[in-house]
């Protein structure tokens, strides 16, 4: 998909403002990326017009090509739409604060209940109680009651023949008589949106008075995602949305379709079946996921801000006569590291999401970053010049210093030389980019 996106933009190189003929030629492909993303089809018609009106006219920053630009503005658009804070649970009503879960059947609801359970525990050292209503599928109780042992959160205990509002009534009494924080209620749900289901969720929301509403849904959710957020929030009305298994192949276009037709938050996502698999919601990740692009033109722009251009140039200088030594390694590793870490730089850059994956599993991560940087930071000044003469008995005593292992030293040479004839062979053109242009 970002091969497709930048193939789509490179059309567009010349400077000043953005036209319309610019935007229009652009704009049947993002819809079409959209689509491809999941997005529903009135969402992206909104959200198309949306883009047009701010990119047309707009001017083009110097730095970056009009095709930049416009990449620019379709995710600046999706952030926004997005809602560009995480906006935690709130607890803020007289204890015991009600949570309602509702969603279809197999959306993650039990789950999410024991992992918001869990993390209410944990971090705000809430006592909860959980309450599954779910009296339709066998053994659903018994369920909830499993994963609350597993977390350390209480459960209410299962009486056989209740309705699911006998049950909310119980739970808010239990939780109120015997001085619990936060009562939670995981209901039942269904395979699709019917009648029945909208008034029991109706119904359990009067006797349960809940604070927050959450939706619990599937990432997977495709076309369908708008009708679902629709029905449940006109119904029964939701104060936010938990996306599921964004850890599977979802594009991500359904948080963008249920945003956009309820306008309420996503809190949370689920990001595995583990009970701390769920994490604070964040745009630029599902923008990314949703156009498989990053947001190039703010890695320029923070790039341009944060690398100190003296410094710029004196490694350019040495990589034109293709010299490169530690010293001038461990400054890119210094900027690397202003610029977020690995993952700032990959999450803003295009389809970049699967290489993190890659090197986190080959165990590249930001600790490494800083590791090596402590590495050559041990080393003299005459072994960061000449890495050649570094031997065994200065290997051990640098690996010492730097409290690494031998190994990763030699990783480091390695990956060092390889720089070192990478950048001998991109001599002029390279040198100019500078920083950035490695790391793309
Ligand atoms: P419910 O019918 O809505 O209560 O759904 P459940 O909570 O019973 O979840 C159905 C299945 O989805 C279970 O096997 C869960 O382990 C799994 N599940 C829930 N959330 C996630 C998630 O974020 N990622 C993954 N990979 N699986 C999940
Ligand atoms: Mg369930």
């Amino acid at each position: 998909l970002s091969e497709k996106l930048s193939g789509i933009f490179e059309g567009l190189t010349r400077r000043g403002a953005l036209s319309a003929d610019d935007v229009n030629a652009s704009m049947r492909e993002v819809r079409r990326a959209l689509l491809e993303a999941d997005v529903s089809l009135e969402v992206v018609r909104t959200f198309v017009e949306k883009v047009r009106e701010r990119a047309v006219g707009a001017d083009v920053v110097k730095s970056v090509t009009p095709g930049q630009m416009v990449i620019k503005i379709v995710n600046d658009v999706l952030i926004d739409t997005l809602g560009d804070t995480a906006d935690p649970i709130s607890l803020d009503a007289a204890p015991p604060v009600a949570i309602m879960m509702v969603g279809l059947q197999g959306a993650g609801k039990t789950t999410t209940t024991a992992k918001i359970a869990k993390r209410l525990k944990d971090r705000h050292k809430s006592k909860v109680l959980m309450a599954s209503l779910d009296v339709k599928r066998p053994a659903a109780q018994e369920q909830l009651a499993i994963l609350g042992r597993q977390v350390g959160v209480d459960t209410l205990p299962i009486v056989a023949g209740q309705s699911p509002v006998q049950i909310a009534r119980r739970a808010e009494e239990a939780a109120r008589l015997q001085g619990y924080d936060v009562v939670m209620f995981d209901t039942a749900g269904r395979t699709h949106i019917d009648e029945p289901l909208m008034a029991e969720m109706a119904e359990i929301k009067t006797a349960a008075r809940p604070h927050e509403i959450l939706l619990v849904a599937d990432a997977l959710t495709g076309q369908d995602a708008v009708n679902l957020a629709k029905s449940f929030n006109e119904r029964v009305g939701i104060t936010g949305i938990v996306l599921t298994r964004i850890d599977g192949d979802g594009r991500g276009g359904a948080a963008l379709s249920m945003r956009s037709v309820t306008g309420k938050p996503i809190k949370l996502i689920g990001t595995g079946e583990k009970m701390d698999a769920l994490e604070d919601f964040h745009p630029q990740r599902i923008a990314n996921r949703i156009l498989g692009m990053g947001d190039i033109v703010s890695l320029v722009e923070r790039a341009a801000e944060t690398i100190d251009a003296k410094e710029a140039m004196k490694i350019a200088e040495k990589m034109k006569k293709g010299k490169f030594d530690l010293d001038d390694l461990s400054n890119q590793l210094a900027q690397m590291e202003k610029l977020g870490g690995l993952g700032g730089i990959m999450g803003m850059l295009p389809g970049m999401g699967k290489m993190k994956d890659q090197l986190a599993a080959a165990g590249m991560n930001d600790g490494m970053i800083k590791r090596q940087r402590a590495i050559i930071s041990s080393m003299t000044k005459l072994e960061r010049r000449n890495p050649d003469i570094l031997k065994n008995s200065r290997k051990k005593r640098i690996a010492a210093g730097s409290g690494t292992k031998v190994e990763e030293l030699n990783r480091l040479l390695k990956q060092h030389r390889q720089m070192a004839d990478m950048m001998k062979m991109m001599g002029g053109a390279g040198a100019k980019r500078g920083a950035l242009g490695k790391m793309a």
